[in-house]
């Protein structure tokens, strides 16, 4: 790098800015990467899993050498009423199911860091972009707190709040609606009564979402995933229904812990972390402009998370990719233009990053407009319905099967479900 000056200046080094940077310098381009930690990952927070298929497209059987925590081979859906609760769970064959695995981000990020630097990268940890360099009303750069950096071409990826796309008018200010928050806790139990708890064993790992219970009528999703030694416990709920509800996300989390079912899971295990952190969960109707003359923005600064399928890394990972590879057409071109960066935005609307949110788009209005009929009313149905068929309690079938399907159908959980049902196949049978 002379001068300071390089082909292409990538600031956050979360999973998109990583594959970013990756795949420039296996082009061949220098390329820096920049974050304001410590070391990559100091302070990125997630519940959570990757997803194979795409981090294996940036790093090819990462699963050998990466510091991973579980591979995911059950996948349970737990439905809380106030006491009780009903459980879906899909478990699939540990030998080669790699779909998704446990990592702790400050291990992870760190390991991919180290790999990007291996194929090339330029790293510079401790590097707070405070804002983008303009000159003669071109974008030119990054302004750090140490020192000017120079490039025709920058890739923002600096996460949800981005500051950096707010300084060029990419992004406004975000609308808490279209935000939540996470708040989560590292509970950390002897492995091998881990292990008993979820029915894992060996590096096998369980993914579980929670509905209801604590969390009924407000958008807010619960989980638990299990690390080695450690579960992740938290929920994410919807920015303007806390704040609406004056709900205090620590005693909703204490709640959560405190439920019948849940505590089984982390009863006397010990607290090692607690965080909270924002997601952009607006989906498809929040995505800004993602390119501008000299710019591209990708990630989370691109609002681009599914949160129906739980779903961030990969589609940070993968818009991360598709800007690199976008940048180097515009090297190689020698344009920087907003005409040749559109190519990002096309290229997204192949993959799964645009497709997946646009089937999405009005699924978080419909889901917000039945959150009581989803978070209490079919917890408590099916719970009502498991108990019918259990118990042996002298009351006539006929009478029991009679008055749960007067309960269901008075209950607006038909006239709910039918409006869902439609919604999800016209998603479905769309082209
Ligand atoms: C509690 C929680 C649970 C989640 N669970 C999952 C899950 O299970 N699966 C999943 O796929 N996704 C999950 N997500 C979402 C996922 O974490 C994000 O979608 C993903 O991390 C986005 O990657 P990114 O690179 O865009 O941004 P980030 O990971 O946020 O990285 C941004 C980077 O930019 C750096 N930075 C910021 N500002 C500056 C600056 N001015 N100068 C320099 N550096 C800067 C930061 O230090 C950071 O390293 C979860 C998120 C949360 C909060």
């Amino acid at each position: 790098m002379e001068n300071n000056k390089i082909d292409v200046i990538i600031i956050g080094a979360g999973p998109a800015g990583v594959s970013a940077a990756i795949t420039l310098a296996r082009a061949g381009k220098e390329v820096l990467l920049t974050d304001r930690a410590d070391f990559a990952g100091e302070k990125n927070i997630f519940g959570g899993t990757i997803y194979a298929k795409q981090t294996a497209e940036i790093f090819p059987n990462f699963w050998e050498t990466a510091p991973l925590e579980r591979s995911i081979t059950e996948q349970k859906i737990f439905l809380l009423t106030d006491y009780n609760s009903t459980q879906f769970g899909y478990k699939y064959a540990s030998k080669g199911a790699y779909k998704a695995f446990t990592v702790n981000r400050s291990k992870w990020d760190r390991w991919c860091v180290e790999q990007a630097i291996k194929e090339g990268a330029y790293f510079a940890p401790k590097t707070l972009v405070k804002e983008l360099l303009i000159e003669n009303g071109k974008i030119s750069g990054i302004i750090t707190e140490q020192e000017k950096y120079y490039s025709n071409m920058v890739i923002i990826a600096d996460g949800v709040n981005s500051l950096l796309a707010k300084q060029i008018g990419l992004r406004n200010e975000i609308k808490d609606k279209d935000v939540s928050l996470s708040v989560k806790e590292v509970i950390k139990l002897p492995k091998e009564r881990l292990e008993d708890r979820f029915n894992i064993e060996n590096e096998e790992g369980c993914a579980c979402k929670i509905l209801g219970g604590p969390l009924k009528n407000i958008m807010a999703l619960g989980f638990m995933y299990t690390n080695k030694e450690t579960v992740s416990i938290g929920f994410s709920a919807s920015l303007d229904e806390l704040k609406k509800n004056n709900i205090s996300p620590y005693e909703l989390l204490e709640d959560l812990k405190e439920h019948p079912t849940i505590v089984q899971y982390i009863k006397d295990g010990k607290l090692i972390e607690y965080s909270a952190h924002l997601i952009p969960e607006g989906g498809y109707n929040s995505i800004p402009k993602l390119y501008d003359n000299r710019v591209l923005i990708a990630g989370d600064a691109a609002m681009l998370v599914n949160n129906i399928h739980f779903e961030g890394t990969n589609l940070a990972m993968l818009s991360g990719k598709i800007a690199a590879e976008t940048a180097i057409e515009a090297i190689n071109l020698g344009d920087y233009s907003a005409s040749v960066l559109s190519r990002y935005y096309k290229k997204l609307k192949d993959t799964i990053v645009l497709k997946d949110l646009e089937t999405h788009k009005n699924t978080i209005d419909k889901i917000r407009k039945n959150i009581n009929t989803i978070t209490s009313l079919y917890p408590e149905l099916a719970c009502e319905f498991f108990d019918l068929l259990t118990s042996a309690d002298g009351i006539p079938k006929q009478e029991k099967y009679r008055k749960f399907l007067n309960k269901f159908i008075k209950s607006k959980g038909i006239s709910a479900s039918i409006p869902l049902a439609v919604f999800a196949m016209e998603k479905c049978l769309k082209k």
